[in-house]
C-alpha cells in the first residue's frame, strides 16, 4: 500500500519545497538533498508508485512515456546528454530504497565509478 506520507508525496503536494529542474504533466526532477556526484538529480513520476514492480503493473501507457521521456529531457537540461549520465533506480529492501515513491536517480558532470557497490 502507497505510503501518502513519503517525503516525494510531500513534494508533490508542495507541503515541502524542492530544487526543480523540470515537472511536466506526469513528472517531477528535482535535486538530490544529498548528491552523491557534481550532478545527482531525481526523476519521478506524479502518480502514486511505490517502486517500479508498481508502476510497471499499474502506471498508464502515458504515465510511463511520460516519465521515460522526462528522463530524456531532463538529462538535456542537465547538459550530460553529450557528456554521457548513469541512472539508477533503487528498488525495495535489496535495493536499497528508502522512499517508496518511485524514482530514478540521474548521476552526472563527472567521470563515474564502478556501476555497484556492496
Ligand atoms: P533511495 O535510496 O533510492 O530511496 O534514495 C532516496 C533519495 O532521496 C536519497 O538520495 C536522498 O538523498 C533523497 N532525498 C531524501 N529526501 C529528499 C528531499 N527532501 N529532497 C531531495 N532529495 C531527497
Amino acid at each position: 500500500m502507497y505510503n501518502t506520507n513519503n517525503i516525494f508525496a510531500k513534494i508533490l503536494r508542495k507541503e515541502i519545497p524542492c530544487d526543480k529542474i523540470y515537472e511536466d504533466k506526469f513528472s517531477l526532477a528535482f535535486k538530490d538533498i544529498n548528491p552523491q556526484a557534481k550532478i545527482h538529480v531525481l526523476v519521478i513520476p506524479k502518480g502514486s508508485y511505490i517502486d517500479m514492480n508498481d508502476f510497471a503493473a499499474n502506471a498508464t501507457t502515458e504515465e510511463i512515456e511520460g516519465l521515460i521521456r522526462a528522463l530524456g529531457k531532463v538529462a538535456n537540461i542537465l547538459g550530460v546528454s553529450t557528456s554521457g549520465y548513469r541512472y539508477l533506480g533503487n528498488n525495495g529492501k535489496d535495493g536499497g530504497q528508502e522512499v517508496p515513491h518511485l524514482h530514478f536517480h540521474i548521476f552526472g558532470g563527472e567521470k563515474l565509478g564502478k556501476m555497484i557497490h556492496k
